[in-house]
This record gives C-alpha cells, sequence and structure tokens, in this order.
C-alpha cells in the first residue's frame, strides 16, 4: 500500500512529491526491516502481494538494469526472497556471481557452500566488492553491493560452518551468474540435465534416446504445485504439472543447444497446451531451463523460429522437482514396438 501512496506522488508533481516519497521510502525501509526476519526463516510478505513496476522516479535505478517488481522488492526495498525458491540455492557450477543491479562482480563459485538455510552461502567475497552495514534491526549485519548498493544479503559469522567462519547469506535474486564456459566441456565424465516438454512424454523421449551423447531419459512431471503426482493426477490438468523429459548428457559429446533444437523440430511448438491429439496443460509447449544459460540459449533459439515465421507459444519455465513417471511410461516405444503417434521429426531451422 505504501508504494502505491508513492507512485500516485510520483506521476503528480514531482518536485512536491519527492519529499513524501524520501518519507514514504525511509518509512517503508524501517517498517520493511521490523517484519523482514533472518536467513532461516520465512519472511510472510513475499507471498501474495503485489508491486507495481511503475516505481521509476527514482534516479539511482535509472543507470542500472532494469528490475522486475520482485527483484526490486528485494535489492531496492531490502527484502527477502523465500528459502528455497532462488534460482542459485544448488548451483554448483564454476563461475561469478554479480550484482543483479549493476553487474560488478561480487561472489566466487569456489567460495559458495552449502548452508542447508534455502539462500545461497558464501564464506568469503571478492576484495572490495561487499559493503557491511548495521541492519536497520540493529542486530544483524546488512551486506549490499559497494558499487551501486543493492541490497544482498546478510552476513553472519562464528556459526562454524566453515574453516573461514562466515557465512555471507545472499538473496538469489540479487544476484546474477556468469558461467566460466569451458567448465562443462573441460571436465569429462560429467553429465548435465535438460527438462523439455512437448507433449505426450512417450514421443519426446523416444527422439532423445537416439542423439549420441545422451545417457539416460526419463519420462515424468514437473511444473506443477504437488509433490509426487500420479499420471491421472497430472491428467485431470489440475495439478499444473507438463509431461515433461529429463535428459542426461555429456555435455563433451552434445550441446545443450543441440538438444533444445531437436527439442523444436519434435514437437510443434505453435501449439497452445496441446500436441496433436493430446489437450490440456500438461500437454503444454515449455523449456525448463536450469540456469541462465539454458534459458538464454531458448530464447535465441525461440527467436530464430520466430524469424521463420513460426508462431511459438514454447513456455521458458525455471527448472523445478522432476518427478518421474510410473515404471509402464518408461520406454514406451522401446518396449512396445510401436512408433510414435505425435512426434514427428521436422526441420524447423536453417541450419
Ligand atoms: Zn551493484
Amino acid at each position: 500500500m505504501f508504494y502505491m501512496f508513492v507512485f500516485r506522488f510520483c506521476s503528480v508533481k514531482v518536485g512536491v512529491a519527492m519529499r513524501y516519497v524520501k518519507f514514504v521510502l525511509l518509512f517503508t525501509m524501517i517498517m520493511t526491516a521490523m517484519t523482514a526476519v533472518s536467513c532461516g526463516k520465512q519472511m510472510p510478505e513475499a507471498a501474495g502481494k503485489k508491486f507495481t513496476t511503475e516505481y521509476s522516479c527514482r534516479e539511482d535505478t535509472m543507470k542500472y538494469n532494469t528490475l522486475s517488481p520482485e527483484e526490486e522488492r528485494v535489492i531496492v526495498h531490502k527484502g527477502t526472497e523465500m528459502p528455497f525458491t532462488g534460482e542459485y540455492v544448488y548451483n554448483k557450477d564454476d563461475g561469478t556471481y554479480v550484482c543483479k543491479r549493476c553487474g560488478e562482480p561480487l561472489f566466487r563459485s569456489s567460495d559458495k557452500f552449502d548452508s542447508g538455510t534455502g539462500w545461497p552461502s558464501f564464506d568469503d567475497e571478492i576484495p572490495g566488492a561487499i559493503k557491511k552495514e548495521t541492519d536497520a534491526d540493529g542486530r544483524r549485519t546488512e551486506i549490499l553491493c559497494a558499487n551501486c548498493g543493492a541490497h544482498l544479503g546478510h552476513v553472519f559469522y562464528n556459526e562454524g560452518m566453515t574453516d573461514k567462519n562466515a557465512r555471507y547469506c545472499v538473496n538469489s535474486i540479487s544476484l546474477d551468474f556468469n558461467r566460466e564456459e569451458s567448465a562443462d566441456a573441460a571436465v569429462t565424465g560429467t553429465t548435465l540435465k535438460a527438462v523439455f516438454a512437448g507433449g505426450c512424454f512417450w514421443g519426446v523421449e523416444h527422439h532423445f534416446q537416439k542423439v549420441d551423447g545422451v545417457k539416460s531419459v526419463t519420462s515424468g512431471y514437473t511444473g506443477g504445485s504437488k509433490a509426487n503426482p500420479t499420471y491421472k493426477e497430472v491428467c485431470s490438468g489440475k495439478t499444473g504439472h507438463a509431461e515433461a523429459v529429463e535428459v542426461e548428457y555429456d555435455p563433451s559429446v552434445v550441446s545443450y543447444e543441440k538438444l533444445a533444437k531437436l527439442f523444436f523440430e519434435i514437437h510443434d511448438p505453435t501449439q497452445l497446451n496441446r500436441q496433436g491429439p493430446d489437450m490440456g496443460p500438461q500437454y503444454r509447449s515449455a523449456v525448463f531451463y536450469a540456469n541462465d544459460e539454458q534459458k538464454k540459449i531458448a530464447e535465441k533459439l525461440i527467436g530464430e523460429l520466430k524469424a521463420n515465421g513460426y508462431d511459438v507459444v514454447t513456455e521458458l519455465e525455471p527448472a523445478s522437482e522432476f518427478y518421474p513417471a510410473e515404471d509402464y511410461h518408461q520406454d514406451y516405444y522401446e518396449k512396445t514396438g510401436k512408433q510414435p503417434y505425435c512426434h514427428v521429426y521436422q526441420k524447423r531451422f536453417n541450419n
């Protein structure tokens, strides 16, 4: 509500309004600090509250990356994301974590550790990258981007979690991750995962199983609300899950881009919530990306398809829990000797 109040003023007379804005902002910060809780507990205001994107009159957001309302809630208004929901909680890839707002490098993957708190945790910072201030609660130590002042989270000491005895508890949403590109190809023996939904998983699985470099393909359910859903529940279309496949592959043999391309050529990405005769949101076309790199590749490919005249409806959804389907769904075409009824390869890219 306070935010709405601010916007009204912003849209009227900026000169007069700025004093109100400052006052309301200060008040909001104090209120937020009072209701905010430390890493390790949930923040009640995180769910359900709506923030508008019209908050553009604040000077220092202008020269940085544009923030979504949720990013702004955390980064500007010092909010806290829900634990175990952030993009980088489980990220173990090699690379550098940078400030979402200004791009300044903040943490190295080599200093990341699993604290079990649900937030990305580091026991050290890139020297000089982090500003520390006593939190508005007078108790914790807030950490901010030293370059732009973006709120990152808090730092805790003497918990004995690592040798360095520090835990920088950071909101994923305050960060971007720059992956070391050569990392996955250089390491032999590692496999990576890619999750795609393109209608009935029998046919999608069938095509991916034939690709060189693919170690395994599992049919399952993802992107919904219920834990351990059954086929019957997913079929109802009410759980929000999509029939999907989890492809485990060797990145030194086949790239994510090649797999994603194949995905777009073995199903029809222009059909909304259906695939051939199968209708319903559980048959939606979706890429469940595990990191920013996968997301960017998928976006690039969708752009290419659109340029080729395809009205692509494929959704990009962040990867969430993947539930393997019942045994009788696995390797369906291999077991039955039948041929896929609605997944036929069709070339859609130029090369
Ligand atoms: Zn920054």
